[in-house]
């Protein structure tokens, strides 16, 4: 396999060096935990904008990583000095260390504090530069892809829409990382062939398979190894594997890629996976 592969790691990497070595660095057991936790005092340790800085455009998604984010209730963000100009906000989505709320509409640059109620709150070391929305269209989904389908993760997940989450070729990222606790059940999201089942130092435990068009699907950090094989015919909805973090990654994730015909490593592209994604997450109603 090409060593352009998959980089992961990177989203560790980016938040350890803003000083949240414990988000999504936090290993897991390799299980779903399950039950119910008591909620903790909330410590925020690091703040990120889809950028992967702390610049962020209104209704944009901010990433705030530390302790006990998972019961945040509040995100206010304070903007300047006294309670004027506060605003409060929501959190959008909660997976382990790290949640993500939207800037609001009339947030202004300052410290971000998360308050979980009862318990207490906490406030980012740094401020939050906030600018003007953007006025951009989001990109249409690929549509080639057409058929029954489904997302390909069944249970609750998250897509961050971050520098290092999301399709970079560049970077060498190949894909769309989408957060899950480890043990969730993944799908084939549409009829497909399945192409390739194995390992790889990177990818740890990964699927490949290819739909009547041509278009390949990559799933990989599978928790173990797929119990089907080459050759198998999928179709939307058939369970594949389970997310993991084998391989070069850090937190449990799938990392997706979407490749145009005639596939992956076989003379395809890999093309950005996130309209597809949310297009799919759309037509599941989330
Ligand atoms: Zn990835």
């Amino acid at each position: 396999m090409s060593s352009r592969l998959v980089q992961c790691g990177i989203v560790v990497a980016v938040l350890a060096g803003m000083g949240a070595p414990s988000a999504l660095a936090q290993k897991t057991t390799g299980q779903a935990s399950g039950g119910a936790t008591a909620p903790e005092k909330p410590k925020v340790k690091a703040i990120a904008c889809p950028t992967g800085k702390t610049t962020c455009r209104r209704g944009e998604l901010l990433v705030v990583a530390g302790r006990g984010m998972e019961f945040a209730t509040t995100v206010v963000f304070e903007g300047r000095k006294g309670r004027r100009d506060d605003r409060s906000a929501r959190p959008t989505a909660a997976v382990g260390e790290m949640l993500t709320v939207e800037v609001p509409s009339s947030a202004r640059s300052g410290r971000i504090k998360v308050v979980t109620r009862g318990i207490g709150a906490s406030r980012s070391r740094t401020a939050l530069r906030v600018k003007a929305k953007a006025r951009v269209a989001p990109p249409a989904p690929d549509p080639t892809i057409t058929g029954p389908s489904t997302f390909p993760i069944q249970g609750t997940w998250e897509i961050l829409d971050t520098y290092v989450t999301k399709f970079g070729g560049g970077r060498g990222h190949q894909g769309q990382d989408v957060f899950a606790k480890c043990g969730t059940p993944l799908v084939a999201p549409t009829a497909a062939k399945v192409t390739h089942v194995k390992y790889h130092s990177a990818a740890g435990h990964y699927i490949v398979m290819k739909n009547a068009d041509g278009h390949s699907y990559a799933m990989m950090h599978m928790l173990k190894k797929s119990p089907l094989s080459v050759g198998d015919e999928l179709q939307p909805g058939t369970p594949v594997g389970q997310v993991g973090e084998t391989g070069r990654a850090s937190g449990c994730h799938l990392h997706f890629e979407l490749w145009t015909a005639p596939g992956w490593y076989e003379g395809g592209e890999p093309i950005d996976p996130l309209p597809q994604l949310r297009a799919w997450a759309a037509a599941a109603g989330k």
